[in-house]
């Protein structure tokens, strides 16, 4: 039996949402005319109460877009050192918009609205660049699936009003956040300008990301997402996949958590880790003591068919999802309690 804890996008679609998706209607969406596009749209505009939902083919081209949109070139956008936008989505901030990014280096990808005021670059003074957008990430992927206060963000937001700041959420996992935090996506809605979500994370589809915004930011972002190589043709058959996932595959995200914290426990108990991340979701973040080496680790459990990935400085990640069952989950917890290295 093969187990990839790699990441949450490792999940194939099952039989349920394949039927699903070829019995769907199609149509071209470039001339938004896919009906279960269209419908997919509307049901997450919906969920978050905001006016538009927008489909994209990657998380990456969602954030990009949303970040071209709430920015003009020379602009600086701030955000977590450890944010997706940042680090993973190949400098496209800088390629797509012109806009450099200015980091804040806290615990967990997390910052205070104290923080973002300390950042801000003053709007008169114009050696520096000018500050527009804050980005935000939750659930936090290299902070270790940690999931924001609400307060915080709230609090954030006025920082952003008052000082005439865009505010994006990278809500890549917000499935889990609000699954975890027992929440109601309209409290996200309320909050931000524009909202990127992942299908493709955690809730088993193939493919696909919407962005949430305004009416007159959609307009703005469906020329984007044209001029970024983003407008698909009958793609309906992926937005069915989103439909079905929606429907299905939110609530059981908390057996995805549950089985990353009993992870958290048995590694606790291993004498050659040195520090596990607190879980709080479906992310398992931790340390190995050098002696032992990382690579070594990961090549005793891919000879058990185990598949995990390294971070550099002796840390790994294990990541939970709907494709790692309770048989798999019983047979790895197995293999780490009697593991010597
Ligand atoms: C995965 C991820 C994205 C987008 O990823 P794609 O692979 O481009 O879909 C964005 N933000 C975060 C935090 C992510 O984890």
């Amino acid at each position: 039996m093969e187990i990839n804890l790699i990441s949450d996008t490792v999940t194939k679609p099952s039989n349920e949402m394949i039927n699903y998706m070829i019995n769907c209607e199609v149509g071209d969406d470039v001339f938004k005319e896919d009906p279960t596009v269209n419908k997919l749209e509307e049901k997450v505009a919906k969920m978050f109460n905001m006016e538009k939902a927008l489909f994209f083919p990657s998380g990456t081209m969602t954030n990009q877009t949303a970040i071209k949109i709430n920015t003009n070139p020379g602009d600086q956008l701030i955000c977590s050192k450890t944010a997706h936008v940042y680090n993973y989505e190949g400098g496209g901030v800088s390629f797509n918009s012109g806009v450099s990014c200015k980091l804040i280096d806290k615990e967990r990808g997390f910052f205070s609205a104290a923080d973002v005021v300390k950042t801000i670059n003053p709007p008169d003074f114009y050696h520096s660049p000018k500050t527009s957008l804050v980005c935000v990430e939750n659930t936090t992927n290299k902070g270790g699936g940690a999931c924001w206060e609400l307060s915080e963000l709230k609090k954030i937001k006025y920082v952003c009003e008052e000082n005439n700041l865009k505010y994006h959420l990278d809500g890549a996992r917000i499935w889990n956040a609000v699954v975890k935090k027992n929440q109601d996506f309209s409290e996200y809605g309320s909050l931000f300008d524009t909202i990127s979500v992942c299908l493709s994370k955690g809730l088993g589809c193939p493919v696909g990301s919407l962005l949430l915004c305004s009416e007159e930011d959609f307009q703005e972002a469906i020329r984007i997402r044209k001029v970024f190589g983003g407008g698909m043709r009958q793609s309906g058959y992926l937005a069915a996949c989103g439909i079905y996932a929606l429907e299905n595959n939110i609530q059981r995200l908390s057996d995805d958590h549950h089985r990353a914290k009993e992870i958290e426990k048995v590694l606790k108990g291993l004498e050659f880790i040195t520090k596990v991340e607190e879980v709080e979701t479906n992310i398992i973040i931790f340390e190995i003591h050098e002696k032992f080496s990382s690579e070594n680790f990961i090549n005793h459990l891919r000879k058990e068919a185990v598949k995990l990935i390294g971070m550099g400085d002796n840390k790994l990640r294990l990541v939970t999802h709907m494709d790692y069952t309770q048989n798999h989950h019983d047979h790895f917890l197995d293999l780490l309690r009697n593991i010597s290295l």
